[in-house]
């Protein structure tokens, strides 16, 4: 049953990837192999690749963290697994520690991030720990309208800002921005307007905005058109014309860019929660006694712990959170080119890489 497996990796930063034949099988204990659906194409991949992020697992490294899939080998204590559709999470915790007894996995110090701690995604096979898979009701996956491959973005751009906001407490008739609506905020968006909040959405790209106009998004601003201050005014009437809440604005910075950064920085009043999810390099100069001032907090958010994955993907099952406008599919076969036209900002959507299949 041991068929031919195969995966692309990074040998130097901005090095072309290399195709090379590997040998998954035999899984550890705890382990499982999983045949690889999609693997979705994060900003955080290209950081690696490049930025000259420094991945954890010394080169060379197979990447990509988004990984749907089916079990096709288990070790015999993680045999319940065999032939199930999975999602693997983007942070795997140990699940056996002091932290992960605590609650506390997503900073689990021996967690395991597929595509930064060990080989990720960016493959037709990858072998990973058992615990934390999300399983998938493929009957509802099926009656969704939706492919295996498409529900690999769950593993972190929708669970990741699914945290944020489970984290944040955000609820029915709050004001929520989300500065920076790619493929994570975007998501940002959909969770927060699927719990009742009013969603203002910040880009730079008016393609970005219009899509989640139509899902989730009350108000929509293009901060490359506008001053800072203008755009401040413009939240401030929509919020004062629609009679909501002038303070407890909750921030999400999703941009993963400076410029995103001190917008939502900017845009925190009293009472306010801001939440950093993208990630940056840079550094920006901020007055960090608003905080103070305002009474506001400031949370990070790492992940998502895997107990949280089974009701973000519901929302997506049910059709409340849409995958389809936001992802697009691509093969395996081309994830140079597909990088490329991600980092020149070709790519709008969401990239899924898919293994090709040969009998
Ligand atoms: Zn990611
Ligand atoms: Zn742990």
């Amino acid at each position: 049953m041991a068929t031919a497996a195969h995966r692309w990796v990074m040998t130097a930063a901005g090095e072309p990837l290399i195709r090379q034949d590997f040998d998954p099988w035999a899984p550890g204990p705890g382990e499982v192999v999983v045949e690889v659906a999609g693997c979705g194409v994060c900003h955080t991949d290209l950081g690696y690749y490049y930025d000259g992020v420094k991945t954890q697992h010394a080169l060379p490294l197979t990447l990509g963290h988004e990984i749907s899939g089916r079990v096709v080998a288990a070790a015999a204590d993680a045999d319940r697994w065999m032939g199930r559709a999975v999602i693997v999470p983007a942070v795997i915790p140990c699940g056996r520690c002091e932290l992960c007894e605590r609650g506390r996995y997503v900073i689990c110090r021996q967690q395991k991030m597929p595509g930064n701690d060990i080989q990720g995604g960016f493959a037709s096979h990858v072998r990973v720990p058992a615990y934390g898979l999300c399983r998938i009701d493929e009957q509802r996956l099926a009656a969704a309208g939706l492919e295996l491959a498409d529900v690999s973005v769950v593993a972190d751009a929708v669970t990741t800002p699914y945290q944020a906001v489970a984290r944040s407490g955000l609820g029915e008739g709050d004001v929520v921005i989300v500065v920076g609506v790619g493929g994570v905020g975007g998501y940002a968006v959909q969770v927060a307007a699927t719990l009742g909040a009013h969603v203002i959405a910040i880009d730079v790209e008016q393609a970005k905005l219009d899509a989640v106009a139509r899902h989730g998004a009350a108000m929509t601003l293009d901060a490359s058109e506008i001053e800072f201050r203008e755009l401040k005014k413009a939240i401030r009437s929509f919020v004062e014309g629609n009679a909501l809440r002038a303070t407890e604005w909750f921030v999400f910075e999703c941009s993963g860019t400076a410029a995103g950064q001190r917008t939502a920085f900017g845009l925190l009043t009293f009472g306010s929660t801001l939440c950093v999810v993208g990630f940056s390099m840079e550094k920006i100069e901020i007055r960090l006694s608003n905080l103070m001032a305002f009474d506001a907090r400031a949370l990070g958010n790492w992940g998502c712990e895997p107990a949280l994955y089974p009701a973000a993907l519901d929302l997506v099952l049910d059709g409340r959170v849409q995958l389809l406008p936001f992802v697009e599919q691509h093969p395996l076969s081309e994830i140079n080119e597909v990088f490329e036209a991600v980092h020149a900002g070709g790519v709008t959507r969401r990239a899924i890489l898919v293994p090709e299949r040969t009998a």
